[in-house]
């Protein structure tokens, strides 16, 4: 729902560095050579084996939901929820699902999406990443 037309005027920056923008948007882990542990932040220790080596890796689009938490705070509730992308665990919010216990479903598969957070003055947008219903 982005619009094509538009690409070459607007500058697209991902929100987290994780995200990498393209055609085909993907997220992008640190895995442990050691222990194959991934993170999406920069590490400089492994958290499990203190591995200090890390491979940039390509993580699946797609996944399963593992666990969801409707937050009520705020103007509009959202489903934050952990997806299992093919044994990476993914924290985020879930896009274009109701938000209601009965719409939100432990193991509905789902599949990476992104959306625009604005604009800045300069025409630089925001891209951030969530997880909807697969198709
Ligand atoms: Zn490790």
């Amino acid at each position: 729902m982005t619009e094509p037309d538009n690409s070459a005027l607007i500058k697209q920056v991902p929100f987290v560095d994780y995200l990498v923008l393209g055609e085909e948007p993907y997220l992008i882990s640190n895995e442990c050579n050691q222990c194959q542990a991934r993170y999406f932040d920069r590490r400089n220790a492994c958290a499990r084996c203190f591995g200090d080596q890390f491979t940039k890796v390509k993580v699946a689009s797609s996944g399963v939901v593992t666990s969801f938490t409707i937050v009520e705070m705020g103007p509009v509730p959202y489903v934050s929820a952990v997806v299992d992308c093919d044994g990476t665990p993914v924290r985020c919010t879930l896009i274009g699902v109701d938000p209601t216990p009965e719409k939100v479903q432990l193991g509905m598969s789902v599949e990476l999406t992104t959306y625009s957070m604005g604009e800045d003055s300069e025409g630089t947008e925001a891209i951030a990443f969530g997880f909807t219903s697969a198709r």
